[in-house]
């Protein structure tokens, strides 16, 4: 059975955040791995497949130029596991960036990695959505944990997403607005054929997605490093292909989850013992602790 994940840092939505916003806010949706479906799985008796048919949802990440990798993500508008009192309904087995919060999460990277915008840049510009940032310091071995972390976790996804999807699609190749139309199109009529009912809110998402993929340049290259406006676009045509990229993969999806195999999860437990042991790296650093860690 996986650990749980040890809890080193607790948030207070009443007193320290906007609203929950980590929780609540669209663009600050998280990522899941296969592994976190799995403990999501152990934690609610619920199969990962059905985690995924009412709660998943695709998140597409620009990994080189012209290329798109699939991730699966959880709905965020707000969170799905958000209780009405505005706590995490599956805190012991939460997903695997919401544990690593503030270390996996992009406004704390600057503060680990000292590049980018000073840190007082990044603590104003995050200032409305992360006010628990605002008097941490990092401690080195804090930060050195952190980076594993991070580490650790692009490494068990790009591992897991490769058991998962065993070779079969685990990059789409979308090179230009004319591939994301083609797509667009398609997903339409996949969607129609598979589930003529659902195709009613399919085609409001997909009516939402097309003038912003229109209005996007002729291609992700050329999108890419570009001024902060075209970087704003690219994230914009990103989402928006992800409506696409759901209604193509979502039985791709479901069915794979459905006969994960026995690799997987003995990925799953190896990787889950490595990030257990960061984590309590992470616990045991007592003085930081007693900054970051807020008790409800
Ligand atoms: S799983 Fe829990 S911690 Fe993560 S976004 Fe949802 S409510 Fe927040």
């Amino acid at each position: 059975m996986p650990p749980s994940i040890p809890t080193y840092f607790r948030c207070d939505p009443s007193t320290l955040c906007d609203n929950v916003a980590c929780c609540t806010r669209p663009e600050s949706e998280p990522r899941l791995l296969v592994s976190d479906y799995l403990r999501l799985s152990e934690l609610t008796g619920e199969a990962p497949e059905h985690i995924w048919r009412t709660k998943g949802n695709v998140l597409l990440t620009a990994a080189e130029e012209g290329f798109v990798v699939v991730n699966l993500g959880l709905r965020h508008d707000p969170c799905v596991y958000l209780t009405p009192e505005g706590r995490c309904g599956v805190y012991e087995k939460r997903p695997t960036t919401c544990a690593g919060f503030p270390f996996l999460d992009n406004a704390a990277e600057p503060f680990l990695t000292g590049t980018g915008p000073t840190s007082k840049n990044v603590r104003k510009n995050v200032s409305h959505a992360y006010r628990c940032l605002h008097s941490i310091q990092f401690s080195a071995a804090q930060t050195r944990a952190g980076q594993e972390l991070y580490s650790l976790m692009m490494e068990e996804e790009e591992a897991m997403l490769r058991t998962f999807w065993k070779g079969e699609q685990p990059i789409i190749p979308c090179s230009t607005v004319d591939d994301v139309l083609g797509l667009y199109l398609t997903a339409h009529r996949v969607q129609a054929h598979r589930d003529p009912k659902g195709v009613d809110e399919l085609s409001n998402r997909l009516h939402t997605a097309r003038p912003i993929i229109q209005q996007a340049p002729s291609t992700i290259q050329e999108q890419m490093g570009g001024t902060q406006q075209v970087q704003q676009l690219t994230f914009s045509y990103i989402n928006a292909f992800e409506v696409v990229v759901y209604a193509l993969y979502q039985d791709d999806i479901a069915e794979h989850f459905a006969h994960l195999d026995r690799n997987a999860r003995i990925d799953f437990q190896r990787f889950d013992k490595e990030r257990k042991k960061i984590l309590r790296r992470l616990e045991e650093d007592q003085k930081q602790l007693a900054r970051l860690r807020i008790i409800r």
